[in-house]
């Protein structure tokens, strides 16, 4: 007999440990327990308000008509419209939807906007369609969900694989059914069409501001700490650009082919230039390679998951030497890992709160798109600024007075600041 098999037990350990939506309602229910959270009132909480499924037909270039399967759940307006990204992945499926959408919530929640959550996908593969396939494909679901968009209702923004231009085709289908052009249906538009400065980075920015506070009671200064990035875009790359500015020295960078590493430290702004220029990162002079699996185990001060969900897990969590770890991705950490981290005493800045800038500063360009006038970036950088040390402060805070952990303080800041919002505003009949 073979003892390689692996049995069904531990597949479906491991499936549930994979499980995004799982890894939120864990989470979501140890912080319940702690505000003592009626059963009524948890029902609501832990229930997606609306699940929206649809067909989205495009026609490829080949003259073939192709089907395609989107989503789009919110999974609570009780503080507002929702709000949150849509992203376009062959991964994509309705759990992570799901649990996508609730993080939304709870992110909103955490840095006090007046927003509920949401979340959207398409399955397909954005690599392997033309643009004007992927523009087809971008219209069509918009107007197949547009029933339950809009400015006052749940406004979309980039996620995984969607970006400006993605915005832009958003807001105009949404605009041209509704004969007006409506910028506030949609975030993260270019800046000549509503967006708002800073909202590029903005979410780099947030990353860098929360491991700054972390650092702080750590007592690391940024010149003594290495830093460890997994990812190199939207979010890795300029927060990893941005901890280089602020004189943290970033040992490594990755993307889906491999990781780059230099002990003495990086020149993250060439590093960006040569990826911008190659489309790949492995190839840079002064860097050694290393396969993406390895990258997360190696000697660090400060690990920045910013690539993809469950990065660490029960499988390497053991190797990874990071003191503090600033979740710049979605669901980087698994519920299990999780529970070893908590008694290694390393520091986790979950990312409901440390890649909370990116939709803070959406909230700016919907704010900036209602009033038609639109702010300079020293103003949008230092609101922001405000807002994410102010709710790191409240979340550090929680978890002392819970004893818990950063991520547990942050669901319970999260989840008493929309339980205290229904119970005032009643359940409708
Ligand atoms: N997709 C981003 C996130 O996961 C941004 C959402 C938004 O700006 O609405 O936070």
């Amino acid at each position: 007999m073979s003892t390689t098999t692996t049995s069904p037990a531990i597949s479906q350990e491991l499936a549930d440990e994979f499980n995004p939506f799982l890894a939120m309602a864990k989470r979501f229910e140890i912080a319940a327990d702690h505000l003592d959270l009626d059963a009524g009132i948890r029902d609501v909480l832990r229930t997606p308000a609306r699940e929206l499924q649809v067909a989205v037909p495009v026609l490829m270039d080949d003259k073939t008509t192709r089907v395609y399967t989107g989503y789009r759940v919110q999974h609570n307006f009780v503080l507002g419209p929702c709000k949150g990204g849509i992203r376009f992945s062959p991964d994509v499926n309705l759990d992570e939807v799901r649990a996508l959408a609730a993080w939304m919530t709870w992110k909103c929640s955490v840095v006090g906007l007046p927003f509920g959550g949401g979340k959207g996908g398409v399955i397909c593969d954005p690599r392997e369609m033309s643009p004007g396939e992927l523009e087809r494909l971008t219209r069509r679901y918009t107007a197949n969900i547009m029933d339950i968009l809009g400015p006052d209702r749940d406004v979309p923004a980039p996620d995984v694989n969607t970006n400006e231009q993605t915005m832009a085709w958003i807001m105009d289908t949404y605009s041209m059914h509704m004969r007006s052009t409506q910028t506030a249906v949609v975030t993260g538009k270019p800046l000549t069409l509503g967006g708002s400065l800073g909202r590029r980075e903005a979410t780099g920015r947030g990353v860098m501001l929360s491991a700054r506070e972390a650092l702080k009671r750590l007592g690391l200064r940024p010149e003594d700490t290495k830093v460890v990035v997994q990812g190199s875009g939207n979010v890795g790359g300029i927060g990893a650009m941005l901890m280089h500015r602020e004189g943290y020295t970033i040992t490594s960078l990755s993307d889906m082919y491999g990781a780059i590493y230099n002990e003495k430290g990086l020149d993250v702004p060439a590093v960006l230039e040569y990826l911008a220029e190659n489309k790949r990162l492995t190839g840079f002079p002064d860097a050694e390679e290393v396969p993406n699996d390895k990258q997360l185990e190696l000697q660090c001060d400060v690990l920045v998951p910013a690539a993809v969900e469950n990065a660490i897990t029960s499988q390497n969590v053991d190797r990874i030497k990071a003191k503090l770890i600033v979740e710049g991705a979605n669901g980087p950490t698994t519920y299990s890992a999780d529970k070893i981290l908590d008694e290694r005493g390393v520091m986790v800045v979950p990312d409901i709160l440390a890649n909370a800038g990116g939709v803070t500063v959406s909230y700016f360009e919907w704010v900036q798109d209602r009033m038609g006038y639109f702010w300079t970036e020293e103003i949008v950088n230092s609101r922001l600024e405000q807002i994410m040390v102010k709710a790191f402060d409240e979340v550090d805070e929680v978890a002392r007075k819970y004893e818990s952990s950063l991520r547990i303080g942050a669901y319970i800041h999260a989840i008493d600041r929309v339980a205290t919002v229904y119970r005032l505003r009643g359940t409708f009949a």
